[in-house]
């Protein structure tokens, strides 16, 4: 956050852009602030001398207006960047579709996905934003639990059908919890292993470590194929 302070300060913010769970603010003078929220971060928007909803310790930015105070939580990642128009729409560009766009765009979702290491097991590959921007660890392990999809079976095995099936499940849950705030009402196996499965019963919810970021998925052996 290397002066940061003096080179935002008195700057007009120009756009924001929404992208999965990426925020592009750009400002006036060529600077960009990129956010990822992954599991925990949060940005929050209070009037002036309101109490904010988390510890002003876990605040990583804060931007300041008479009215307003835009805080960012917890990160985990910010970044403020200074380039041109171009390098900054190709960075969008190799971002995948939005999971909570109004319209998914399911053939993009699939283009994205066959060019994708074919051997990767599909939980991984969800959760790679160059292939469908917004599905966090959470809804990786739901979306093949409600798609009975074994989120280990490499994507070269995964069809279309069955690939558009884990998506199409979980968007509408999605956009119920962004409505909400983000708040995830009906887990149905996430951080349950060792539970009883809800849904067949015959197996207990495993998890394990997958990928390059042994990021933890949760499912049911029995039940998923
Ligand atoms: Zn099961």
């Amino acid at each position: 956050m290397d002066r940061w302070p003096e080179r935002l300060s008195g700057r007009a913010v120009r756009s924001v852009d929404a992208h999965g769970k990426h925020l592009f603010v750009r400002f006036e003078g060529d600077l960009t602030l990129h956010s990822h929220l992954r599991m925990h971060g949060a940005w929050g928007v209070y009037e002036s001398g309101r109490r904010w909803q988390r510890s002003p310790r876990r605040a990583w930015l804060v931007i300041r207006t008479p009215e307003h105070d835009v805080v960012q939580f917890d990160g985990p990642l910010l970044e403020l960047m200074a380039e041109s128009r171009t390098r900054f729409d190709s960075r969008l560009a190799a971002l995948g579709p939005d999971i909570l766009a109004e319209q998914l765009d399911e053939q993009r979702f699939l283009t994205r996905l066959r060019e994708d290491d074919p051997t990767r097991g599909v939980g991984d590959a969800l959760l790679d934003q160059r292939n469908i921007a917004g599905i966090g660890n959470v809804w990786k392990s739901e979306g093949c639990f409600d798609a009975q999809i074994d989120p280990w079976r490499p994507v070269a095995e995964i069809s279309d059908d069955e690939a558009l099936r884990v998506v199409r499940a979980i968007r509408p849950r999605m956009q119920e919890s962004a409505s909400r705030g983000g708040h995830i009402r009906d887990i149905r196996i996430y951080d349950r292993a060792g539970r009883q499965c809800p849904r067949c019963k015959a197996s207990r919810i495993r998890a394990r470590g997958q990928g390059d970021d042994n990021r933890t998925t949760f499912w049911c052996p029995a039940c998923q194929r």
